[in-house]
């Protein structure tokens, strides 16, 4: 649900380095019945800030968010593949980047055929406003600016190009994403060194004929490389419906704190503190004029 625009966030300021979640529903159900907002996530991590996934809803979420978040100051966009749940929003976003596609300025990262083919989901239109396209590749490096450097994970989903990242800066925690995919024996090794991971998880339980991660499956991968902090979103219909609440809660790990994220969470990636978004009044009334 989109917030209002004239409720402010009261004693917060967002951490110098931090993601929050624009939105934590996922897959065709839980997104088109928007019991929880998609939109993607916004990061600010060493000095690059910018949008990964802006699907349905992400710019206005932006707009809506208190404190503020300010597309036209966004660096970076970011796709982890081309499913409309991760990228509706992808030109809006970059038309902010770019100041209404006036200024030739930001990064986008996105997959081969997020940018390509018969199906491309990045208009051309769109792609001409960015001065730096990357296309992430498995064992390939992105500099995003200011030492940030991006390592592209490659994911196995349903026949796109997809791929997770890994964030890393001298001198701050490295963290990462893991984003739709078939649990993939190598996470275990290329995540390891990650002080918080998020983890879209979209199914109580393993579905072998599906691409997707289960809570029970990034459990067990947690429990072996054990960082930190650790958040699932892309949430399921599944899990976002009011009986499938159960799942989400008493997570923890022994090494590792889960939570599911809710709309509007904000981690610290300094303190690994996890800050959740309640808002308090939601009146809507109609005067007739
Ligand atoms: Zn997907």
């Amino acid at each position: 649900m989109v917030r209002c625009a004239m409720e402010t966030a009261k004693k917060f300021e967002y951490p110098e380095n931090f993601i929050k979640y624009l939105g934590t529903s996922g897959g065709r159900f839980s997104m088109i019945r928007q019991l929880r907002s998609t939109g993607g996530l916004w990061f600010r991590y060493g000095g690059v800030q910018g949008v990964i996934d802006p699907g349905p809803g992400s710019l206005a979420h932006i707009c809506a968010a208190r404190p503020a978040l300010e597309i036209a100051s966004a660096d970076v966009v970011m796709l982890t593949h081309k499913h409309i749940d991760h990228s509706t929003d992808v030109n809006v976003v970059i038309e902010g980047m770019t100041h209404g596609g006036f200024d030739s300025r930001g990064m986008l990262v996105a997959p081969d055929d997020a940018l390509r083919g018969n199906d491309p989901v990045v208009l051309k239109y769109s792609q001409k406003r960015i001065p730096k396209i990357k296309i992430p590749e498995e064992g390939g490096k992105i500099e995003l600016g200011c030492g940030v450097v991006v390592e592209p994970v490659i994911h196995l989903h349903h026949g796109v190009d997809c791929f997770g990242y890994i964030f890393r800066k001298e001198g701050l925690h490295e963290w990462g994403i893991i984003s739709d995919s078939r649990m993939m024996p190598y996470f275990r090794s290329r995540y390891s060194a990650c002080a918080f991971i998020s983890i879209n998880a979209t199914f109580p339980d393993r579905k072998p004929r599906l691409d997707h991660i289960s809570i029970a499956e990034a459990r067990e991968l947690l429990s072996k490389i054990h960082p930190k902090l650790a958040v699932l979103t892309h949430l399921g219909a599944m899990l976002t419906s009011g009986d499938g609440a159960h799942f989400l809660e008493n997570l923890d790990l022994p090494e590792t704190k889960l939570l599911a994220a809710t709309d509007g969470m904000t981690i610290d990636l300094d303190t690994l503190k996890v800050y959740e978004e309640r808002v308090t009044s939601q009146i809507i009334e109609y005067a007739e004029r």
